[in-house]
């Protein structure tokens, strides 16, 4: 199958590249520079142009972004859209958040609409950021599922970053299923649902300093920084999410639909006992100490519904202690 894979340089997107490639399909991926593009090529040297290949978009926030990336020959008939902001370090809301997530969604489709008519699936890589309620905290009687919606407004995107990056996300899942519901395209939609992600770094992109957001929470862990009062969570682990994205391609069952994707709970007090278990080497510095803060076994903690994802995906998750451990290796790799 001919894919269209948007944000090629991201953390989750070269995991996707991978298993893209592993099964057969043949790729083009975008990225904001000649240089990204050339960093990736040569990890995957000995594969040809017809399977790998580039296209530069440098801006997803310009409504007219996508237009010439999603023309192709041969046309694609898949597209996979991860590329989003995602980090704190922002200036302005609306311009370095609201915007790319969301005119990059609605552009994306549009351009496909217009002039990919070939494309009969889209997969968007939305959040659990979508389905939270920020205002309800660890809601121990509730359990999330892909019926629940976060209910954040415009207002309150505006009042910190971490507001804003929920309603970036939320709003631009939202305007994907009104684009497929208003304008009926050629291709069905499936979005995933992803909390907080670890898993292995790509080295050929990453440094220590310009770790993607999800994993510094085991980097600062490893060095640590102060962890005590950080929330536990939700987790999934990015070669799992990877795969997801690519059986939601390959898989009819999976057309117009939303998936909740993730293994379950964990707590700072968890990823530091598996880092000290495991890399003995770190546990002086660790944090936090002890698993006092473990605040989801003290207090309960919302539950999850994803028999969805295990129906129609089948994902045999990873566990969270090698996905740490793994996390951990690709860290130490480059100097952690
Ligand atoms: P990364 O920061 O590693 O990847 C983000 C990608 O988006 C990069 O390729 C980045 O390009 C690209 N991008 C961001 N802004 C723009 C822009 N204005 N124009 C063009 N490209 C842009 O993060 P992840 O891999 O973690 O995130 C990928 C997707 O997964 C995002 O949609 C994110 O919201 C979602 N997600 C991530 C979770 C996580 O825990 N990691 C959890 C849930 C969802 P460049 O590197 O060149 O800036």
């Amino acid at each position: 199958t001919r894919v269209l894979l948007t944000g090629g340089s991201g953390f989750i997107a070269a995991h996707i590249l991978n298993f893209l490639l592993q099964h057969g399909h043949s790729v083009v991926t975008t990225v904001r520079s000649q240089e990204k593009a050339d960093r990736i090529a040569a990890a995957y040297n000995g594969i040809d142009r017809e399977r790998l290949d580039f296209a530069i978009v440098e801006d997803i926030a310009q409504e007219q972004a996508f237009e010439t990336a999603v023309v192709s020959d041969p046309p694609f008939e898949v597209v996979i859209h991860t590329a989003s902001p995602f980090h704190f370090n922002i200036a302005d809301v609306q311009r370095d958040l609201l915007d790319p997530s969301i005119i990059g969604t609605t552009g994306i489709l549009e351009s496909i609409k217009k002039h990919a008519t070939t494309v009969k699936r889209v997969v968007i890589t939305s959040s659990f950021a979508s389905i939270v309620n920020g205002s309800k905290g660890f809601w121990p009687e509730h359990t999330y599922s892909e019926a629940d919606w976060n209910p954040i407004t415009k207002e309150e995107a505006s009042q910190n970053a971490v507001n804003g990056y929920r309603a970036s996300k939320t709003f631009a899942e939202k305007a994907a299923w009104n684009f497929i519901e208003q304008q009926q395209p050629n291709f069905t939609l499936t979005t995933m649902c992803p909390p907080l992600v670890f898993g292995p770094i790509v080295h050929y992109l990453n440094s220590l300093d310009a770790l993607n957001t999800s994993n510094q929470r085991i980097r600062d862990i490893v060095q640590g920084k102060d962890q005590e009062n950080l929330p536990p969570g939700l987790w999934v682990d990015v070669r799992d999410l990877a795969l997801g994205h690519v059986l939601a391609m390959e898989k009819e069952a999976a057309a117009n639909k939303r998936f909740f994707f993730t293994p379950g709970h964990f707590s700072t007090a968890e990823l530091a006992e598996i880092v000290r278990k495991n890399f003995p080497e770190f546990k002086d510095k660790l944090h936090p100490k002890s698993n006092a803060g473990d605040a989801y076994t003290k207090y309960g903690f919302y539950k999850i519904n994803i028999d969805r994802t295990n129906r129609i995906l089948g994902i045999p998750w990873t566990s969270l202690e090698n996905s740490v451990i793994d996390t951990v290796e690709s860290l130490k790799a480059v100097g952690l």
